[in-house]
């Protein structure tokens, strides 16, 4: 296709709807593979790094929940779509509001803002972070707000590492590339800090296979430490895993939300 070919308005639509509905089938087969529900699975779908276009066109085609990772890029996103749905001027029926999923490293300068427009927050990783989240999640209360849906991460590479079958199926560790996560040892303080907010909401864990590893070895040692959570804290029954290439090894751990991008939305330009 030469530079100048027109594009057809609908090709990006019809593009992700094609996209969707592999993933959706993905999900489905998963599901029913292991005997669960497909309709206990929320699908996330992680539009970082594509444009307020895309995710108004996500909403048109029926997904409500979507992913951001970075601050400045979801806070600009989630205004300009807001303002899109506000004016109706997107075509056919009026979507409903978007459910935005803040799911990379937060900083506590950043909290407020993403309380501004996240439905919930997946990387809650150390107390400093909890205890911010309480506070901004205090005041979002007082003005009629919602409570804030938190997920605390885990760190897996650190899990793994805890047992010789988890290091077995590690190999060796490679510190420059960690990918959050509170550690095991302290996990219980931290989940003790997030329920004992009237703010916030407990949902669950949220961990990142490590890079190398059997994804089925990695949420299985998640589930271990989702089921210990869940015998203190009952409402805490979500597990937030999976991605494009190990969704169906997250679903079969038991996860209930599903955080996919690239399988939907093409590949993203290199992590920077
Ligand atoms: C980007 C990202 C995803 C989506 O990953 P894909 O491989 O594009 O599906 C999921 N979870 C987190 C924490 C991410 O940063």
């Amino acid at each position: 296709m030469s530079p100048d070919t027109p594009v057809a308005p609908g090709s990006r639509r019809t593009e992700l709807a094609a996209a969707l509905t592999a993933v959706r089938t993905r999900l489905t087969e998963a599901a029913r593979a292991v005997g669960r529900d497909p309709s206990t699975l929320t699908l996330v779908v992680v539009s970082k790094f594509f444009p307020a276009a895309d995710a108004l066109t996500l909403l048109d085609l029926g997904e409500r929940d979507l992913g951001e990772s970075r601050d400045q890029e979801a806070a600009a996103k989630a205004a300009a779509v807001s303002a899109q749905l506000g004016t109706g001027a997107s075509t056919g029926p009026p979507s409903d509001p978007p459910r935005w999923h803040f799911i990379g490293q937060l900083q506590t300068n950043k909290v407020r803002s993403v309380l501004g427009y996240a439905s919930a927050v997946h990387s809650v990783d150390r107390l400093k972070l909890a205890h911010a989240l309480h506070r901004a999640g205090e005041a979002r209360l007082a003005e009629g707000g919602a409570v804030l849906d938190c997920f605390v991460q885990v760190d897996l590479e650190a899990a793994l590492a805890g047992s010789a079958a988890g290091r077995a199926a590690l190999g060796p560790r490679d510190p420059s590339a960690p990918r959050g996560g509170v550690a095991p040892d302290a996990l219980e303080e931290l989940t003790d800090a997030v329920a004992g907010s009237p703010a916030l909401r407990l949902r669950g864990l949220m961990a990142v296979a490590p890079r190398g590893v059997d994804p089925g070895a990695a949420f299985a040692e998640l589930a271990g430490l989702a089921a210990r959570v869940r015998a203190a804290h009952p409402g805490a029954d979500a597990l937030s895993a999976g991605m494009s290439g190990d969704l169906e090894a997250a679903v079969a751990a038991g996860a209930t939300h599903l955080r996919v991008g690239a399988a939907i939305l093409g590949p993203r330009p290199p992590a920077r």
